[in-house]
């Protein structure tokens, strides 16, 4: 087997008068003008509907929903595991080169027909501007899928070096024994589509229970999978609530893996729940999870300061700071803050326009729902009570959607609160060192707080960037120089942090697919 050459799926411009602009709006029209949408579950091919219903608001108007969805109830989800073992025998037979073609046609199916109706969901759904509706929904899930063949090929070529005399040596890579449970987030639809397909594409049977707050998209996906191929039975659509759906499929026997994305708290819980069902598994369960950030931009001495005002506003407002790897704590060296950093920050940031997605002039979108607005509000007054000055922003408005506007603090003690503590929003906060305090601000920036996921250095004197990445060892799983610390490209940048932060996979690489295979080596004499 060799699949021909795979590249990155090229990104769209929508440029004024472009006809992507205007299929996209088009799209974006036709889905305001027929929402509200009936999600069911999809077990083995059927829809299952429970005629409980879960809603996903729209963010930027939450009077209204994108999608009412039939909640998963008990006997759907025992149905669902039953039905993906019995659906397991004949999907991890499948000659691999078949597994591979309904992946690759499942990317063109993202990248082609379902582009924009997948983009219209994840920009009304899950309020993400065009263009990152376009770097998430149509270019990184065609990515995860197209480069994920690529990836397991490599997989498979990995094999023993040596045969000895009237012997050959080889090792296969088996599905794991038993189902896979993916939990997806909100703020990725791309993650949505590849926390199930990673398990699938190497012959494993998943449980997919997709985000309340992206069920439309996600469900849009489970669509364009079943277009593509996957069997009835490979991938079951289960939205519901946690306890039902994730505790009953990690009470199962034959619960084999756990892929999540999500908080820190949640996967730590996870972890803990399946540790107490330990003894009913066949096997040990494979654990593999992205979660948190606490991000970093360190701005020394050399930098160029234009691009690390930039890529720094970049980092901290794109989707509203809503991704593990968005920037909240942004440490400038003095000389570089006062000689121009600050007021071009504030600058940009002051340019920011907040409102609805779909208006094609607003950078900022709707956080996600009520419970993130009220915590994120929640920080803001945490941090003017502690002594945090608000340089721009602080305020909110929820009265239609949820919008916060980019809001900067600066703050003079290293570790307060919104300098350790994950928000997940559009807030930034600042701390600035003298010039002469590099290495000790190096150390401080290790040590703050519990995760590692993204960092960037900012510096044109390489010795300053070498001397941040030895000391900075641990506290980051993606480290960018001079580049913001968001925007892995999958293929070029393998994405995931340590610490408390993951497990460190990394997703968008062959890496990661070794966790959902088990290995078997196989001698034969002749
Ligand atoms: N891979 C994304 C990035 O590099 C972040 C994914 C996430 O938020 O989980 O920006």
């Amino acid at each position: 087997f060799k699949v021909p050459a795979i590249d990155n799926e090229p990104m769209v411009t929508y440029a004024p008068g472009s006809p992507e602009r205007q299929a996209l709006r088009a799209a974006i029209a036709q889905m305001e003008q027929e929402l509200p949408f009936e999600v069911p579950c999809i077990v083995n091919g059927e829809a299952v509907k429970t005629g409980v219903f879960g809603k996903q608001p729209l963010p930027h108007d939450h009077a209204n929903h994108l999608c009412a969805y039939h909640e998963a109830d008990e006997a759907t989800v025992a149905k669902a595991i039953d039905g993906a073992l019995a659906a397991k025998g004949e999907w991890e037979s499948m000659p691999w080169n078949d597994r591979a073609a309904i992946f690759l046609k499942a990317a063109d199916l993202v990248s082609g027909k379902y582009r924009y109706k997948l983009m219209a969901a994840t920009i009304l759904g899950q309020g993400k501007n065009v263009w990152q509706a376009e770097i998430d929904a149509a270019a990184e899930l065609a990515d995860f899928f197209r480069f994920g063949v690529k990836f397991v090929e490599e997989l498979y070529a990995q094999q023993p070096s040596k045969n000895s005399a009237g012997a050959w040596n080889r090792v296969e890579y088996r599905a794991l024994e038993g189902f896979v449970l993916a939990v997806s987030p909100f703020n990725f639809t791309a993650i949505g589509g590849n926390l199930p397909g990673t398990p699938a594409l190497v012959g494993n049977v998943v449980l997919w229970k997709p985000s309340p707050a992206a069920t439309y998209s996600n469900y849009l996906i489970h669509q364009i999978l079943t277009e593509a191929g996957v069997p009835p039975g490979v991938i079951q659509f289960v939205p519901g609530p946690p306890p039902e759906v994730v505790g009953q499929a990690i009470s199962h026997p034959s619960f084999a893996a756990l892929h999540f994305t999500g908080s820190t708290f949640v996967f730590k819980k996870l972890w803990k729940d399946i540790a107490a069902n330990l003894d009913k598994y066949k096997g040990y369960p494979r654990i593999v999870g992205e979660t948190g950030g606490k991000n970093f931009h360190i701005v020394h001495k050399s930098a160029e300061v234009r691009n690390a005002v930039l890529q720094s506003v970049r980092a901290a407002f794109e989707y509203q700071g809503q991704k593990c790897s968005a920037l909240s704590r942004l440490y400038v060296s003095q000389s570089v803050w006062e000689g121009g950093f600050k007021d071009q920050f504030l600058e940009e940031v002051a340019k920011i326009k907040v409102g609805p997605p779909q208006d094609w002039s607003n950078f900022m979108g709707p956080v996600i729902g009520r419970p993130a607005y009220d915590k994120i509000m929640g920080y803001i007054q945490k941090a003017k009570e502690a002594g945090g000055e608000i340089l721009i922003g602080g305020t909110g408005d929820d009265s239609k959607g949820y919008f916060i506007q980019p809001t900067v603090i600066l703050s003079k003690d290293p570790k307060s609160i919104t300098i350790t503590e994950e928000i997940f929003g559009p807030v930034i906060t600042v701390y600035v060192f003298p010039d002469s305090a590099f290495t000790s601000t190096l150390s401080l920036i290790d040590t703050t707080t519990t995760y590692a996921l993204t960092g960037a250095i900012f510096s044109s004197d390489r010795s300053a960037l070498l001397q941040a990445t030895n000391v900075l060892r641990n506290a980051a799983g993606n480290v960018y120089y001079n580049e913001k610390c968001t925007g892995a490209v999958v293929g070029q940048q393998p994405f995931g942090g340590a610490r408390a932060s993951g497990t460190n996979d990394k997703a968008g690489s062959v890496s990661i697919f070794y966790r959902f295979v088990s290995a078997r080596s196989i001698k034969e004499n002749f």
